[in-house]
């Protein structure tokens, strides 16, 4: 138990910690009731490279100031560990990401009540999705009052647009709104892209509600753990300045530190699993096993192609066109994405100065690994293992999207472009050998989810109005509360579950 001393941040009512996707949406939603003192705390900075507000600049950004530089752990099936970029400053994964916005498949969020989480299925979310955004598109079920303005690019890259046509031709479904959670098929999808600059959740949420009186915020601060007044959470530690600080919370502590952060401050604290707390060296305050377990992802298997003809440079964000599929006839919904991607990413066989890149994820997956932290140290690296395609059936559907994707490359649309499939071309060929080049050469596509689970078991962390069970004046709202990922990016159900985090803490 850490006892609570005296605070220098004190007459706060909320204190969020983690300015990023969701701590953006919490901060400004809690402070429009001029009532509400909030305080904000962000581990990175206010000012971030100017390189974020360039869509097409966001894969040199992981590698900037704006982002943690985490890696997992060797994984077993490709015995090498895989960067798993977070975002760090004020928008989060949100002002480094790929700015894909889009809702999981409705079907997706059915298994979030499997270990008891009530009221999160796809309808009881759509207010919430919808409160977020504002389309122009008029699809239905989508918004067209919130504070993020996305829509897909006006003029998605000549060669996505090949592989769109080429997607067609081999009988795929033209989806009208493949972002709206309804349907399956390709399609531009929407981006967080306003007037050829990003738009983070710190510049659509956070920005306006900066003059607020009622709202502080704290960059530079990382929360080193939380304290308890016996089973109530009365605040936070932190560090900023080289200095140790301490902030008390009036009402409520909401962790929003992302799937990586949120776990480990609650294990800092001494709330997890026994086991995983005594071998850092850290005292058990409240044990909740779930803490850190059902860490998983999608990881991205890449065909990369040589093209004869200039592919013209991107304007956009490389990734504007995806589809959803499904891998077998008999699956319940789409479990596969397939994007296209205006360049060719870096791959095993040999470097390509002009093509593209196909990328093909599970987006169901059914592996499973887990996060812990290594120390009480909040410096310290964690120890991530998301256990990547560990189950086979994740193995499957990314062979079967590989097959799909290639006949795509293969169709007329594309044959003026006269590629190659240089990655991993004639070295994968039969179902073995495909399967092989996925588990040796896959990329994470950064959407880690499952850290804090919600649900009313023994393995979930907080209840179905993300309160931390067994605690008080403690809730979790980010995407480590996902029971299970969306089959889509994961940026449109954060903004969505912290929409609905704001209306659970606003409830008198
Ligand atoms: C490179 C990349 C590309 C991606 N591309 C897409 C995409 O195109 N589309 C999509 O939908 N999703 C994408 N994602 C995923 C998506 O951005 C995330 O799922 C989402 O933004 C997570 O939101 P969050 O609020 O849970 O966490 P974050 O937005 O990561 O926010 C967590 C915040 O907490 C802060 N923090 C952490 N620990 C502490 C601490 N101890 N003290 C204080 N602050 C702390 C962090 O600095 C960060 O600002 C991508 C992610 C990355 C990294």
């Amino acid at each position: 138990m850490h006892p609570v001393a005296a605070g220098k941040r004190n007459g706060v009512d909320v204190i969020v910690v983690g300015g990023g996707t969701a701590g953006c949406v919490l901060a400004a939603r809690l402070t429009q009731d001029a009532g509400t003192r909030v305080l904000l705390l962000e581990a990175g900075s206010a000012t971030l490279p100017d390189a974020v507000t360039h869509p097409p600049s966001w894969p040199s950004l992981a590698a900037s100031g704006a982002g943690w530089g985490d890696t997992t752990v060797v994984q077993r099936v490709s015995d090498a560990p895989v960067a798993l970029p977070r975002g760090k400053g004020l928008g989060g994964s949100s002002a480094i990401n790929a700015m894909v916005f889009a809702r999981g498949h409705r079907i997706s969020y059915d298994s979030w009540s499997d270990h008891g989480a009530k009221g999160w299925t796809f309808d009881h979310l759509l207010p919430y999705f919808q409160r977020s955004e504002t389309t122009t598109g008029g699809a239905p079920g989508r918004g067209t009052r919130g504070p993020l303005a996305v829509a897909p690019a006006k003029q998605p890259n000549e060669v996505l647009l090949a592989c769109l046509d080429g997607a067609l031709e081999t009988g795929h479904r033209r989806a009208f709104d493949i972002s709206g959670g309804l349907e399956e098929g390709f399609a531009p999808v929407d981006l967080n892209i306003v007037d050829g600059r990003r738009q983070s959740a710190a510049d659509a949420y956070l920005a306006p509600a900066l003059d607020r009186p009622n709202l502080d915020v704290v960059t530079g601060a990382t929360a080193h753990r939380l304290l308890f007044d016996g089973r109530r959470c009365a605040g936070v530690e932190y560090g900023a300045d080289g200095r140790t600080h301490t902030a008390l919370a009036a009402g409520e502590v909401v962790l929003t530190a992302g799937t990586i952060g949120s776990a480990l401050i609650l294990q800092r604290s001494g709330i997890g699993s026994a086991d995983d707390l005594r071998q850092a060296r850290v005292d058990v305050l409240h044990e909740l096993p779930g803490v850190g377990r059902n860490l998983h992802d999608h990881p991205r298997a890449n065909l990369v192609y040589q093209a004869q003809r200039p592919v013209p440079a991107a304007r956009y964000n490389h990734g504007e066109i995806l589809g959803l599929l499904r891998s077998t006839p008999d699956a319940d919904g789409p479990d596969v994405q397939i994007i296209f991607i205006d360049i060719p990413l870096p791959n095993p066989v040999a470097p390509v100065q002009n093509g593209f890149t196909i990328g093909i994820s599970p987006m169901r997956p059914k592996s499973r690994g887990s996060l812990r932290i290594s120390s009480a140290d909040p410096y310290a690296p964690p120890v991530i293992d998301p256990r990547y395609f560990t189950e086979e059936a994740d193995v499957r559907a990314v062979v079967s999207g590989i097959t799909t994707a290639r006949r795509i490359a293969w169709s007329c649309a594309l044959a003026g472009w006269g590629i190659e499939e240089v990655s991993p071309g004639l070295s994968a060929v039969d179902e073995e050998s495909i399967a092989d080049y996925t588990r040796r050469y896959f990329a994470s596509s950064c959407h880690p989810v499952g850290t804090c689970t919600m649900g009313e078991d023994e393995v979930s962390v907080v209840d179905s109005e993300l309160r931390v069970r067994g605690l008080d004046g403690l809730r979790v709202a980010d995407a480590s509360v996902m029971p299970s990922i969306p089959s889509n990016d994961t940026t449109a159900t954060v903004y969505a579950i912290a929409e609905r985090a704001a209306d659970l803490l606003r409830r008198p």
